[in-house]
């Protein structure tokens, strides 16, 4: 039997099934332990550094956090979802990024059982974009006013080997259309060697993004019966690997709805803790997907679908256990559910996705090579106008990736309270920038009247000065890409 161990580097040691089990029967048993909660909510809060206005957030072991998921005290529940929010007002504000994914190609030797591209699926249509094609999805994506991508593509070590993703890239980069920039290129293709992960960062991506799936092994083997995802270790163990080849940023994710979500809540905060533990930084974001439907597969194959109101306490729960770490809520869910769960966690989502291959440049949406259903289909004019009713900035801001703020050094912004004189005054400058070259009239409008109150909110006058001259020259004298 593995013992269980954070700093070990084998998977099943750092994610250990019976420290898993041992973890959710003491959760069931202290869900009640008003006590015990009070001290998890105390130890939890936003403290002051005393150093500028840093706010310092312990977050919550894997085992703490789960109590606070499972407590069913509406009174205690109430807090859990305050404490979420004020811990996510501390670090990231009311600031949303912005980003799309492109799907790159289709191919795939894995049998995935929830995955439409799984090799045996003959119905979708297999796709694998040219570097003219990339260009021409590239272009569409700027004209929208996208500035950060995720690229996406199945595992097909002859269809899309690494020198296939490394020339996508390079074609993403250098796309410059109109005033369009795709400033940032974040990664979600299969495990890897370190030697390609050392290739992706050489290619200067942002976040590595692998998804775990299932953290439960025993199910993992099963929903990945065929090809090389079902090697529950290699998968499991990418992170390390994607650190090891020089890559700061990591995304983690689970798919929820395939096992049960305590197991996957513990699992994937036990992932944070040994990145934390050996790299001495935890996951740049956290990824929430939900099983959607899709070609060949039906959810309901998978009984472990989670309600929407467990949802939105699963977001609250990683938020307040993992505080410096982004999240990431896609196009998988409605407008409603994205709402909810911006209020208390998500700090990035996409907008107005496509999820199939060459998606963007067609009129209609297409269906017959997407991955799954998308069900928030709104523009992204629409996405951002909708934002900021609701109060929030959008941004389109890539500049600590890009000024080298990655990994250990992103967290130290965070953690010292720099963000608001740093991310506040560049997600301003960008979405001036989004409101003038893709925005309607009316989110023009809207924008600016944000932009107005928000400069007022940058604490250093220095840094407000600049960055209202900045935007001042963005609407008056074509100046671009701008930050801090
Ligand atoms: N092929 C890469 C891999 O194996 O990690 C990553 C790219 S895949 C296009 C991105 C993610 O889509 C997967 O990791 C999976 O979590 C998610 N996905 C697959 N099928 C899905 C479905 N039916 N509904 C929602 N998400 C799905």
């Amino acid at each position: 039997m593995a013992i269980y161990n954070p700093k070990s580097m084998k998977a099943e040691e750092f994610i250990n099934h019976e420290e898993i089990l041992a973890s959710i029967e003491w959760a069931e048993a202290h869900k009640h332990d008003v006590e015990l909660i009070d001290r998890l909510l105390e130890k939890a809060r936003p403290k002051p550094t005393g150093k500028l206005d840093g706010v310092h957030c312990e977050g919550l072991t894997h085992r703490e956090a789960l109590v606070l998921l499972l407590c069913e005290i509406p009174e205690k529940n109430e807090e859990i979802f305050k404490l979420a929010e004020e811990i996510k007002m501390a670090y990231y504000g009311n600031r949303i990024v912005m980003f799309a994914p492109l799907y790159l190609s289709n191919y795939c030797v894995n049998g995935c059982l929830y995955c439409p591209y799984h090799l045996k699926n003959k119905n979708i249509a297999r796709k694998k974009l040219t570097q003219e094609e990339v260009k021409a999805e590239v272009i569409a994506l700027q004209d929208m006013g996208h500035k950060r991508l995720a690229i996406e593509a199945g595992e097909d070590p002859k269809m899309n080997p690494i020198e296939y993703i490394l020339e996508c890239i390079d074609t993403i980069y250098s796309v410059k259309h109109k005033n369009g920039d795709i400033r940032r290129v974040n990664v979600n293709i299969a495990a890897t060697t370190v030697e390609n992960y050392r290739k992706l960062a050489d290619a200067g991506i942002g976040t590595y993004i692998l998804f775990q799936e299932t953290y439960h092994k025993e199910s993992y083997e099963h929903l990945h019966p065929t090809g090389p995802k079902h090697d529950y270790a290699y998968h499991t163990e990418a992170m390390d690997r994607a650190m090891e080849g020089g890559i700061d940023d990591v995304g983690l994710g689970v798919l929820f709805g395939l096992e049960l979500y305590k197991y996957e809540f513990a699992g994937l905060l036990m992932h944070a803790e040994h990145l934390e533990a050996v790299h001495g930084v935890g996951p740049h974001t956290i990824s929430v997907p939900r099983v959607k439907k899709a070609d060949d597969i039906d959810p309901d194959m998978f009984d472990n679908g989670i309600s929407d109101d467990l949802f939105i306490k699963l977001v609250a729960c990683i938020r307040i256990a993992v505080p410096y770490t982004g999240m990431i809520m896609s196009t998988r869910e409605s407008a409603e559910v994205r709402a909810k769960t911006l209020k208390v966690g998500i700090s990035q989502i996409s907008g107005a996705s496509r999820t199939s291959v060459g998606g963007y440049t067609e009129e209609e949406r297409p269906h017959d090579s997407e991955q799954f259903d998308v069900s928030d289909q709104r523009t992204l004019d629409e996405v951002v106008g909708w934002l900021m009713d609701m109060g929030y900035i959008p941004s389109f801001c890539t500049a600590c990736y890009r000024e080298g703020r990655t990994g250990d050094r992103f967290m130290s912004l965070l953690k010292t309270g720099q963000m608001i004189n740093c991310c506040h005054p560049n997600a301003l400058m960008t979405l001036s920038e989004f409101l003038e070259d893709y925005a309607s009239e009316e989110t023009r409008e809207t924008g600016y009247q944000l932009i107005e109150k928000e400069l007022a909110n940058i604490p250093k006058e220095k840094v407000r000065a600049i960055a209202a001259e900045n935007i001042e020259a963005i609407r008056n004298a074509g100046g671009r890409d701008f930050r801090f």
